[in-house]
């Protein structure tokens, strides 16, 4: 790139060169950040058909047609013009996102609504919880011998039944195999940042942009669904607290 005309400070985007990105939905705080009105009257129009402060067609958020000579009250331009701003419906209660509901429904699935515990063993979610940290730093083949590290098979899910000799031991083995996976994370943490190191010395160039391939992705979404999939097995009582809790279900109100 050639060097253009010299820029004022004020004229440089914050944002030339970020070094990463992040995709997130907007916090209630910067919603109302970026609002421009409170939306909380039901009325749209008034009885001459103007639009009423604070209803849905509020001008501060950009004329809602481009006849007569209506002007933006937020930017004063006309429709043509105006980028249209955004407004805000503030909830007098928690509401789910309706994109996460799948997500949310979930988590309450495989909850213990007793303690509010996961009902899945901690090893599990020791498990899952490295296997993304390890493929955040693109450290895919580490990723995949931590189920062999965790050794899962040998500590099927399937052994509820299998009496209170069992169950003993199965909370015994939940802790070593948690510090075996922790143990194994600091290595791999630590060779992987070794080699960063040697890499860097070689060429400071080829090191970035290991980390988010598509691989990568598919991956963490298996291993979410695995995990899952771990805590639909271990129905019935609750493994950590004994409460047996009634199943989840969603009521649509149509
Ligand atoms: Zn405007
Ligand atoms: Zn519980």
């Amino acid at each position: 790139m050639t060097p253009g005309p010299a820029r004022s400070p004020l004229q440089v985007p914050v944002h030339d060169s970020p070094s990463s990105v992040l995709f997130a939905p907007f916090s209630s705080r910067e919603i109302r950040k970026l609002s421009v009105c409170r939306v909380d009257n039901p009325e749209s129009f008034n009885q001459l058909w103007h639009p009423n402060p604070g209803g849905l067609y509020d001008l501060r958020m950009g004329p809602f047609s481009d006849r007569g000579d209506l002007s933006c009250g937020t930017c004063l331009l006309r429709s043509e013009h105006c980028p249209g701003h955004l407004g805000h419906v503030e909830l007098p209660l928690p509401v789910v996102n309706p994109l996460y509901i799948r997500e949310v429904l979930q988590a309450l699935k495989l909850s213990c609504l007793a303690c509010h515990r996961l009902r899945v063993p901690d090893y599990s979610k020791e498990l899952m919880l490295v296997q993304q940290k390890l493929l955040d730093r693109g450290l895919i083949i580490g990723a995949q011998r931590a189920a062999d590290v965790a050794d899962v098979e040998s500590l099927s899910l399937e052994d509820e039944v299998e009496g209170s000799r069992r169950r003993s031991k199965r909370a015994a083995d939940d802790v070593a195999v948690v510090e075996r996976l922790r143990r194994f994370y600091e290595e791999e943490v630590a060779e992987d940042e070794r080699r960063m190191e040697e890499l860097a010395l070689k060429s400071s160039a080829a090191v970035a942009a290991v980390g988010q391939t598509r691989n990568v992705q598919e991956l963490k979404k298996r291993y979410r669904k695995e995990f899952v999939a771990a805590g639909k097995a271990g129905k019935g009582a609750c493994r950590h607290c004994g409460a047996r809790t009634k199943s989840v279900k969603i009521y649509r109100s149509r």
